[in-house]
């Protein structure tokens, strides 16, 4: 068992994108989502737990007001050493700038698509333009690495496999196909839609001579360079190839559950001790313990959800 050292932050469950394969259809009022300070709060914590790594996601990260403002109280803390964001750029381009002086090291946006119709099919709205500007914004605004995430779609983006690589790898960026993972709110469309890892390798070995890195770090995917091209290519298998056991994870979901597993079915709740009074010590103990806790491996079933949950972006995909 790896290290636990990395740490998802959901900054809130909303979103501005209807994705089919992740739509959480409704929202948590507000008062339910931690403060920015309690978010600093518990990352406290969680450095004297051996969190050593920070990414912010959601829901949509960028539609929490003053996202840099956090940025900032979670850069200023001292053991974080990387501070990163997931998001699906629709709002990004404007805040590029602004997250990267406020302590922002790397970012990952999500594009399932080159194309501008299957994006508003994917969606449900007609804003591709915006996705591929905050590409450009996040590599202008000099975040390093930025990392394209494309969820791998069967009838949707099974034939884009290799121009993806290619836009990626033109401008820098590096590439991470995910294999579409079961929620409630997919459960009757995932079986159909999957695209496995050795599917969409298949496709990039048709076209380029792919080197698989030797230094595949301590996340789920394995990563390989192409004949020629700049960035990486990651893929990202749940199913093919599990990542359990080298699993270095823990999700604190936006209204302050603490996940030891994506498919987990519960968490430890850190909110409710922290509004209770508990001290820094107290919620580095219960952090400690979901740690201890982690299993060996999911229970996730090919084309079945395995846990209750509707959405990631309940629990911060
Ligand atoms: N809103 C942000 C974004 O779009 O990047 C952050 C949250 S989103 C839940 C995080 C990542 O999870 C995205 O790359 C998204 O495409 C991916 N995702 C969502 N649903 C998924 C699913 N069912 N299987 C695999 N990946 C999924």
């Amino acid at each position: 068992m790896n290290a636990v050292d990395y740490l998802r932050i959901s900054v809130t469950d909303r979103c501005n994108l209807t994705c089919f394969y992740c739509n959480p259809g409704r929202f948590l009022p507000r008062k339910e989502l931690l403060s920015f300070e309690e978010i600093g709060d518990l990352a406290r914590a969680a450095v004297d737990a051996g969190i050593r790594r920070v990414r912010l996601t959601g829901g949509e990260p960028t539609m929490r007001r003053d996202l840099p403002r956090l940025v900032e109280l979670l850069s200023s803390i001292e053991g974080i050493g990387d501070l990163s964001l997931t998001t699906n750029g629709i709002r990004f381009s404007a805040m590029a700038e602004d997250l990267r002086a406020h302590g922002l090291s790397r970012v990952n946006i999500s594009l399932d698509t080159l194309s501008p119709e299957k994006f508003a099919r994917i969606t449900g709205v007609d804003m591709h333009h915006r996705v591929i500007g905050a590409i450009d914004a996040a590599l202008a605004a000099g975040l390093d690495p930025v990392k394209v995430n494309v969820v791998a779609i069967k009838g949707y983006n099974d034939d884009e496999v290799v121009p993806l690589a290619l836009y990626a790898s033109r401008r820098g960026a590096h590439l991470r196909f995910i294999e579409m993972m079961p929620f409630q709110c997919n459960r009757a469309l995932q079986k159909g839609l999957f695209l496995s890892a050795a599917e969409i390798l298949a496709r990039l070995e048709e076209r380029f001579v792919l080197e698989e890195c030797t230094t595949n770090g301590p996340g789920p995917a394995r990563y390989y360079r192409m004949d020629g091209g700049g960035g990486t290519i990651g893929l990202i298998s749940p199913f093919s190839r599990p990542f359990c056991t080298s699993c270095n994870r823990l999700r604190l979901t936006s209204t302050g559950i603490l996940r030891n597993c994506l498919f987990a079915d519960s968490g430890v709740d850190l909110r409710a001790a922290l509004r209770g009074g508990a001290s820094r010590a107290e919620c580095a103990d219960l952090i400690r313990s979901s740690i201890r806790a982690k299993g060996k491996g999911h229970r996730l079933v090919h084309g079945e959800p395995s846990c209750a949950i509707y959405s990631p972006s309940q629990i911060g995909g």
